[in-house]
């Protein structure tokens, strides 16, 4: 029995039923369950691990609900650097179909370290580019040794440019081959129980990369396994009319007719929607990873968030691949998620902003914690109560980055700018200790992924 205590933090921000903030706090947890929330003097004296959070905060671990850790290795790609969607993807697809395993490793490494120090616990990585040996399972080694919750996906792109698509053919796989290896990645990784480290996410690219059989089977063999279904849809202008001009619809309505609006699925952006096609996605159950960085760096657009959430919507944040972003700091995303949100509600036309139009700072914490386990499909994250993960970092109120704010220590961490995480744990262990990553040496692994990002832009 392995047992966690924390105690004497100045704030614990719970996410419970009540939105409980409690001072002088901390929780109890064993073998990576918490058994108790409550007040220093309430909790246990003793435990194996004991953090004592004087002049800390405690939030729950956060939830990323789309990335593409692989693109660490193309931040800042001198030719994709002022484009939107459609010619970003083309400079990068031929760096991109280089990436072997080895390239790949360092990545995730890279990617989930970046994560854990902005507090995230839980991550959702869309990888839909294998070749060069390269395979999921690289990722889910990767993220088992540095420590994270991890939900790998098995995506996939099939029509290249010979077919219509955007891609080239190189970059592309054939079908049979992706339902064979998704297949085989969900009987090996997927884990269904409460409390599991790593699950399997079936997720082809987007519309304009893989075809409709594809999505179809794709569909059919996650609900045969009880695994969720995610993919790009409605980011961009140019995708709803590579759809038009396809397939003789909008994006939702292609998606629709394949099965794929439903309560296992979550869509990556959803900024292009009519508010026909928010309804629809609150009746059917699915869910939407908002990634507010990516949406301003590609100039795609505003996603309508409150919208989504006035409907009734799940909505998660996501900070998107490391190459239209370019961080994977997902703190730093729900402050982009509360300032997006704003100036949505500046630029509109109609009516009078009222109180609840605007995003509040606890919303977007909201957002990024039960939110994220919302549309990952997790009821044991996102919320410090007992039964839940033992997920949770905590933030160090003595920055110069809060002086002045303390009066509201919990908006002060969404408004101010954002601080690394002083700890990071996860399941009751901890892999963030005193701002630093304890899990994996991550000098030697900077290095390599450095070397290997210069050769991959060298082309
Ligand atoms: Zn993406």
């Amino acid at each position: 029995m392995a047992t966690c205590l924390v105690r004497d933090a100045d704030v614990l921000v719970t996410m419970d039923g009540a939105r409980r903030e409690l001072r002088g706090a901390g929780l109890y947890a064993v073998d990576g369950f918490i058994r108790q929330v409550g007040t220093t003097a309430e909790l246990p004296a003793r435990a194996d691990v004991v953090l004592d959070l004087r002049g800390q905060i405690v939030l729950p671990g956060l939830v990323n609900a789309h990335h593409h850790l692989n693109q660490t290795l193309t931040r800042a790609f001198p030719a994709a650097q002022d484009a939107g969607l459609f010619d970003w993807l083309t400079a990068q697809y031929p760096a991109w179909t280089r990436i072997d395993a080895e390239a790949s490793r360092t990545a995730t490494l890279v990617g989930l370290a970046e994560l854990l120090l902005s507090g995230c616990t839980t991550a959702f990585d869309h990888t839909y580019l294998y070749k060069n040996g390269n395979a999921v399972d690289v990722q889910v080694e990767a993220a088992r040794e540095i420590g994270v919750r991890f939900h790998a996906s098995r995506g996939s792109m099939s029509v290249g440019r010979s077919k219509g698509g955007l891609p080239p053919d190189e970059a592309v796989e054939d079908e049979a081959a992706i339902l064979r290896d998704s297949e085989r990645v969900i009987d090996r990784y997927h884990d269904p129980r409460p409390g599991a480290m790593t699950r399997v996410v079936l997720a082809p690219c987007a519309p304009f990369s893989v075809s409709a059989d594809l999505l179809r089977e794709s569909a059919a063999l996650a609900r045969a396994h009880g695994v969720r279904l995610h993919t790009h849809l409605a980011e961009t202008l140019d995708e709803e009319r590579y759809t038009r001009e396809r397939f003789g619809v909008r994006p939702v309505e292609w998606m629709d007719g394949l099965g794929w609006v439903a309560g296992d699925v979550w869509f990556a952006h959803a900024v292009h929607v009519s508010d026909a096609e928010i309804g629809l996605f609150a009746r059917a159950g699915c869910g939407v990873a908002h990634c507010p960085g990516s949406n301003m760096r590609l100039a795609s657009g505003i996603a309508p968030v409150k919208k989504y959430m006035g409907a009734g919507v799940a909505v998660g944040v996501g900070v998107d691949g490391s190459a239209s972003n370019d961080a994977s700091n997902l703190l730093l995303e729900a402050r982009q998620a509360m300032l997006l949100a704003r100036l949505e509600l500046g630029l509109r036309r109609e009516g009078e902003a009222r109180p609840g139009d605007w995003m509040s700072a606890r919303e977007a914490l909201e957002l990024a914690t039960l939110g994220g386990a919302r549309v990952l499909g997790r009821d044991d994250v996102g919320s410090l109560e007992p039964g839940k993960c033992a997920d949770f970092f905590t933030l160090d109120l003595g920055a110069i980055d809060y002086a002045g704010a303390l009066h509201d220590p919990v908006a002060a961490v969404v408004f101010c700018a954002p601080t690394r995480a002083r700890f990071t744990v996860v399941h009751g262990r901890v892999v963030v200790a005193d701002g630093r990553v304890a899990t994996v040496d991550m000098a030697p692994v900077i290095e390599r992924h450095n070397r290997l990002a210069a050769a991959l832009a060298k082309g």
